[in-house]
C-alpha cells in the first residue's frame, strides 16, 4: 500500500539544526531553532520544575487515567494565568493538550465542526505550522498583511483594511505575544481597535498564545488576550508551555474556548472533550502536573516568574546589545527595530543572499526568511554577529 505515498517535505528548521551540527568550526552561531537557550548556549530544567519534579516523584500515588480535560488543577491555574479577572470564568472551559501544537489542532478541529466552511485568516508571514494545523483540519486559509520587512514593523492601515472587512464566517488567528516569526507585536492601542473590530464584524479570534512572559512580563502579554475575552462573545486560546516553563518535551498545553454563556460554554466543550477523545483520549499529565504545583505554590510560583524574568531581561539585553554594535558598524539606525522587538524572534528582513553569506562566511546559521532567535546569540558573539550581519546586508 505504501507505493501510493510521495515523500512529505522535510522541516526545513530541523535540516538546518542538521547542517550546523555538521559545521565544524568552534565559532559558528545557531540563531536557527525556536528554544530559549541561556548565556551557556543550554536550554536548562528552571529550579522550580526539578522542586515541582521531585515533589511529584514523592507525593504521587497512582497513574491512572485523568479524564478528557486532563488536569483540573493545572486548567484553572492556567485560567487564571491566561484571563485573569477579564471575563467570567464561568463562560470559558479548559482542555489540557499536547503542547501549544496539540491545543491549536484541538481547536482548528472544533473551528471546523462549528463551521465547515469557515475561512481562517493567518498574518503574513506567520509560525509556518498553523497552515499545516489548518490544511489538516480541513479549513480554509488565508493571509492577512501584518509584517513590513523594510521598517520592521507591523502594516497596522493594511492589516485593519482587511480585519474590519471580515464576517462571522471568519476566524482570526492572532498571535498573543512574541510574534513568530517577526517580533513585531501590536501596541495596547492596536489590540483595543482588534477587539473592537472583532466585536464589530464577528469573526471569531484564535489566540496563539506559545510565549507568555517573554515580552514585558506576565500581565503586560496577556493585554491583548485579556482585552479580547472582556470585549467578544465567543473566543479560542491555544496556549502553551513549551517556552514559558521550559517543558517542550513534555508537550504542555490547553486549548481554551470562551462561549456567550455558561450553557452554550458546555456545548461547544462537549464537541471538544469528542474530539479529544477520538484523537489522543486524553493528555499527558507530567508537564500539567509540573505547572499546577509550581502556580498553586506561592515560593515556587515566585522562583519561577524571577526565572522567567531573567530569561525576558537577557533577551532585552542582547537585542540592545546587538542593535548597538550594529549601528557602531553601519552608522545607520537600518537594525533599530529588533530592540523593539519582542519575544525569541526577530525577522530581519534580509533577502535569501544575504542569509546564506551570513551562514557561508561567518557560520552564522537563521532561518532562510532571515528569522534569527535572540536567545542563541553567545553574550561574548555580540560584535562578531554584528559584522556578520553588516556584511551580509551589504
Ligand atoms: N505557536 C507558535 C507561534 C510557536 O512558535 C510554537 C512553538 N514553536 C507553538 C505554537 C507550539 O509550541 P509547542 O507545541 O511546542 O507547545
Amino acid at each position: 500500500m505504501f507505493e501510493t505515498l510521495t515523500k512529505a517535505p522535510g522541516d526545513k528548521i530541523l535540516a538546518l539544526m542538521g547542517e550546523f551540527a555538521e559545521d565544524p568550526r568552534t565559532d559558528k552561531i545557531d540563531l536557527g531553532v525556536g528554544v530559549y537557550k541561556d548565556e551557556n548556549g543550554k536550554t536548562p530544567i528552571l529550579n522550580p520544575v526539578r522542586k515541582a519534579e521531585q515533589r511529584m516523584i514523592e507525593t504521587e500515588t497512582t497513574k491512572s487515567y485523568l479524564g478528557i480535560a486532563g488536569n483540573k488543577g493545572f486548567g484553572k491555574s492556567v485560567l487564571q494565568l491566561v484571563a485573569g479577572d477579564s471575563v467570567d470564568h464561568a463562560r470559558l472551559r479548559i482542555a489540557q493538550a499536547p503542547g501549544g501544537t496539540g491545543s491549536l489542532w484541538v481547536l482548528m478541529q472544533l473551528i471546523k465542526r462549528a463551521r465547515p466552511d469557515a475561512t481562517l485568516w493567518l498574518s503574513d508571514p506567520t509560525w509556518p505550522n498553523h497552515k499545516p494545523i489548518a490544511d489538516n483540519a480541513g479549513l480554509k486559509t488565508e493571509t492577512y498583511p501584518y509584517f513590513d520587512p523594510t521598517t520592521g514593523k507591523v502594516k497596522i492601515d493594511e492589516l485593519f483594511s482587511v480585519l474590519d472587512g471580515l464576517g462571522p464566517n471568519d476566524v482570526v488567528l492572532l498571535h498573543g505575544c512574541c510574534h513568530n516569526p517577526t517580533g513585531a507585536n501590536l501596541t495596547n492601542a492596536e489590540w483595543d481597535r482588534v477587539a473592537d473590530s472583532l466585536k464589530r464584524t464577528g469573526a471569531l479570534p484564535l489566540i496563539d498564545l506559545a510565549y507568555l512572559g517573554f515580552g514585558d512580563g506576565l500581565s503586560a502579554d496577556a493585554y491583548g488576550t485579556r482585552k479580547v475575552l472582556s470585549s467578544v462573545d465567543e473566543a479560542l486560546i491555544a496556549f502553551s508551555g513549551s517556552k514559558n516553563f521550559g517543558l517542550y518535551r513534555e508537550r504542555i498545553g490547553a486549548a481554551i474556548l470562551l462561549a456567550k454563556d455558561p450553557d452554550a460554554a458546555d456545548i461547544a466543550n462537549s464537541q471538544m472533550m469528542n474530539i479529544i477523545r477520538s484523537s489522543y483520549s486524553q493528555p499527558p499529565d507530567h508537564g500539567a502536573e509540573i505547572i499546577r504545583t509550581i502556580l498553586e505554590d506561592d515560593a515556587l510560583r515566585a522562583e519561577w516568574e524571577t526565572e522567567l524574568e531573567a530569561m525576558r531581561n537577557r533577551m532585552i539585553s542582547l537585542r540592545e546589545a546587538l542593535v548597538e554594535a550594529i549601528r557602531q558598524r553601519s552608522n545607520t539606525h537600518d537594525f533599530d527595530f529588533i530592540a523593539e522587538h519582542r519575544g525569541m524572534f526577530s525577522l530581519l528582513g534580509l533577502p535569501a543572499e544575504a542569509v546564506d553569506h551570513a551562514k557561508v562566511e561567518n557560520g552564522v546559521y537563521m532561518i532562510g526568511d532571515s528569522r534569527i532567535n535572540v536567545a542563541g546569540i553567545p553574550e561574548n558573539r555580540v560584535d562578531a554577529l554584528a559584522d556578520a550581519l553588516v556584511a551580509a546586508a551589504r
